[in-house]
This record gives structure tokens, sequence and C-alpha cells, in this order.
């Protein structure tokens, strides 16, 4: 990192946001700055101290290295470093980016008071020189299962999957225009033609789902006009030049690569997950001969594999987990001392992690137990939120062994590891009565 006197807001462009964070990247430097965003309304009670602000970012880089880190796989994991910016070089910036933030991200304004913010390598661009930029693909998965029977009250949730109810209610009321036919149980059922079916909705709707970088420009999704596939195909064709470059073969060719990294697994002999049903989702279009075809094992070190696993921690569905997540409240409203005992908040450190692996299997009527079923559940929940960035780099003709025509070296990793602040717990439990109430009274199902 550069000495923070000698930040210039020349060298930095504005690469992306979330909800949460707003992303700049360097010209030159295989860097990124990540910066937290605040809703505008409140623009007065928002910004926190600096003090504050920078605990919340070490809270983050913490959370990243101690608990998802060892969770998810190193070899996926960068958690970056919090670095202090020099505030006229934050106020710059902010308002160098504000004309290319998309419309609907609006609601929310940049920190621009305490100069703290995120380094992280930037994963869109890699620094390893190619003589054709490589492809980077961000894909927000979301949750990959469906709750067990035996913890929720209406049988929907066990039969639709989260996603695909959540689709229907925010297309009811305007978040998004079209409804996405993605489903995040095809992409995590580890059966190639599901999962390349999963793939094509996203590029065709991709929402906040799906991101293409090329050469660290972000060239397919995001915004209103990099929404086209046609165009899409335009730009990824140099790539693909084995099928004469029709549009239909360099689809089908980018799709499969990118299925091939997202199972690719180091473990030697990795057989997979076992899973135990609740693996189809009804909303789905995979036709059902598809489906038929059964879940073929999902690697247990591939990518897809090890979120999937972390997202499993959320084992008694939010209608499981509220009771505990009351007897915590109400433990901590009689006894306020004890939430930096329990590590409510953090710190998010080695113990943190040990006291959560350590949780008794049965409820044992004590806070301990409550405690550490909240976390996995607030953790699950970070790992139903991330993003997976998968690199494609092209391999030169002459290290290019096989006649495929598209080789690429691939590498992925897995971005967004922020922690869940405890009350959003309380909001989760609110958010799934009104979607499965939604989803139940605009469609009810047969009859
Ligand atoms: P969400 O709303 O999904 O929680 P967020 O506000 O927490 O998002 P991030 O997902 O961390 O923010 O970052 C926003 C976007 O910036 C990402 O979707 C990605 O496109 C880009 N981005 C974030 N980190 C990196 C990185 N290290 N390298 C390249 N691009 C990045
Ligand atoms: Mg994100
Ligand atoms: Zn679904
Ligand atoms: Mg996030």
């Amino acid at each position: 990192m550069e000495a923070a006197d000698k930040m210039d807001d020349n060298e930095w462009n504005y690469h992306g946001e979330g909800n949460k964070s707003l992303v700049v990247s360097h010209v030159q430097m295989s860097r990124v700055l990540r910066l937290l965003k605040y809703s505008s309304e409140d623009a007065e009670n928002a910004p926190q101290t600096t003090e504050e602000a920078f605990r919340q970012m070490e809270n983050i880089v913490d959370f990243s290295n101690n608990v998802m880190s060892p969770l998810l796989g190193d070899k996926f994991v960068h958690s970056g470093e919090v670095v202090k910016l020099p505030l006229e070089f934050v106020r710059q910036l902010s308002i160098k980016v504000q004309h290319q933030r998309p419309a609907w991200r609006c609601d929310k304004v940049m920190d621009i008071y305490s100069g703290a913010a995120l380094c992280l390598p930037n994963l869109t661009a890699p620094s390893i020189q190619t003589h054709t930029p490589p492809l980077c693909i961000e894909i927000k998965p979301k949750c990959g299962f469906l709750p067990s029977p035996e913890h929720v009250s209406k049988d929907i949730k066990t039969k639709v999957c989260r996603y695909c109810m959540h689709q229907q209610y925010k297309v009811a009321n305007g978040k998004w225009k079209r409804k996405s036919l993605y489903c995040p149980l095809d992409l995590f059922s580890g059966n190639k033609q599901r999962m390349y079916f999963a793939i094509k909705h996203l590029i065709e709707e991709p929402q906040n789902n799906f991101k293409i970088f090329k050469g660290g420009q972000c060239i397919h999704g995001d915004r209103d006009e990099l929404l086209s596939v046609s165009s899409l195909l335009q730009k990824l064709r140099p790539y693909f030049t084995c099928g004469n470059g029709r549009n239909k073969a360099v689809l089908h060719d980018f799709i499969q690569v990118l299925v091939d990294s997202l199972l690719s697994s180091d473990e030697e002999g990795d057989e997979g997950m076992e899973r135990e049903g609740r693996t189809v989702c009804e909303a789905s279009l995979c036709s059902t001969e598809l489906i038929r075809t059964g879940p073929q094992p999902l690697p247990r070190d591939s990518v897809l594999g090890r979120i999937l696993q972390v997202q499993l921690l959320d084992s008694l569905d939010i209608e499981g987990l509220f009771p505990l997540y009351r007897r915590v409240e109400q433990y901590l409203h009689h006894f306020p001392k004890e939430r930096s005992r329990l590590q409510i908040d953090g710190p998010y450190d080695k113990a943190f992690l040990e006291k959560l692996q350590k949780c008794p299997r049965e409820d044992d009527g004590s806070i301990e137990y409550a405690v550490a079923k909240v976390q996995q559940y607030r953790i699950a929940m970070t790992a139903k939120d991330c993003s997976i960035m998968v690199t494609l780099v092209p391999r030169r003709d002459e290290e290019d062994g096989s006649d495929r025509g598209a080789a690429f070296s691939f590498s992925a990793s897995i971005l967004d590891l922020d922690p869940k602040p405890q009350d959003s717990v309380r909001r989760q439990q609110r958010l799934d009565h009104h979607v499965v109430a939604a989803y139940l009274r605009d469609d009810p199902g047969p009859r």
C-alpha cells in the first residue's frame, strides 16, 4: 500500500458495490479499496466515530481470518487489511465515482468521514501478465439447500427453495422487474446439466447474483446497459474459437469451463458430500428428467462444496433457531455485561471459533449452547451471502496440449465474508415470515 499521504484519486476508479460497501480499483496495481456505505436517510446519525469505523473494519478482517477462512479453506479467502485514508482523498473519490454508480444503489452514500477502508487484492485483475486479459466471473450463489422438515412450520419451505420464494416477493415489491429463473439448488447439485441451466439463467437475468469482468472491467451484469446476452457473446467470442464462433457454441463452452472450475477439487479421491435429500426445488424449471438423474456428488473440497458445508451450519432453520435467539436476548437483557464474555459481537479470535466447534450436539438448556447455535447461524448467513470469483486465465497456444480450442487455467476465491450482526437474526425471522406468507398467497399450489 502506498503511503497514505500519496493517495491520488486519479489513480482509483469505480469498480462496483453491494448493499454495504463500495469498491474502487487502482488503475495499475492489482488492488481494491472497499469503503463502507450507509443509508442517506439517517446521514446525521450514521457516520460513526472514527474509532468505531476502524473497529468495525478490524472485526471484518478478524472474522474473515479466524472464522471464515478456517471453515472455507484458506486457499479461497483473502482477508485484506485495514488502511487509513486521507479524508480529502475519500471526498474527492466519492464525487468522482458518484455518476458511475447504478441508480438503484444510490439510496446509500459512501462513508467519507472515517477514512477507514479495507485494502484487498483485486480479484478481477490478477497481476499475472497474459496476452489476452483474464475473464473473471462473480457468482453470488445464495442458499443451496432446503431446510429439514422437522424445524419448519410451513411445508412449502421443504419444497421450494428460499431464493425462488424470495424472487417472487422481490418482483411483487418492485425490487426487480423480472423474475430470475436461476435456482441455487441446481447450481449446488453437482449435476453438470443442472448447473449448466443454473448458470444460463444467471447470464440471462443476472440481477445482483452474476457479473463478468474482462481485464478488470465489468462487461456483463450490474448495470442496465450490460445485460444483453448477444453483446456478451460478442465479447466472449475471442476466447472460445473452437465451435466456429457460433453463438450457441460460445455460450456452451463458456458455461462448461465455468462448471468445471466450480467443481474442481484439489483433494485426492474427493468422493463428494453426503446429502440427505433436500436437493431439488419444485420451482426450478429444470426438467423433471434432469432432476431424476439425481444429484451427482458435489466434491467436498470444491469451492461450492466448501460454501455449502458452511451454509449447513444453519441446521435448525430460522424457525428452530429463533427460540434460542430469544434465550440469548433475554439473558443479555438481565446480564448485559455478559455480552463481551460470550463474544456476541466479537472479538472474532481463535477462541471464538473453538467455542462454536465444541458446542454440544443436544440442547442442554445452557446459555452457551444457545449462543453457539446463534453464532453458527450467523456464520451460515455469511456463507449464504458471499460471492465466488472464478478467474479464467487463457493459456498460451504452446501450453495448450489439448485440441479443445479454449483452454484456461482457473482459480476460485470467495469474497464478501462480513460478520452478520446479532440483531440481523431478528430481521431474518421477520423476512422469512413475509417471504413465505407472500409466496403462499400468490401460489397456493395444487388444490
Ligand atoms: P452485498 O450486498 O453482496 O453484501 P457488499 O456491500 O458486502 O455486498 P462486496 O460484495 O464485498 O460488498 O463488494 C461489492 C462488489 O465489489 C462485489 O460484488 C465485487 O464485484 C467487487 N469486489 C469486492 N471485493 C473485490 C475484490 N477483492 N476484487 C475485485 N472486486 C471486488
Ligand atoms: Mg457482495
Ligand atoms: Zn429454487
Ligand atoms: Mg456483504
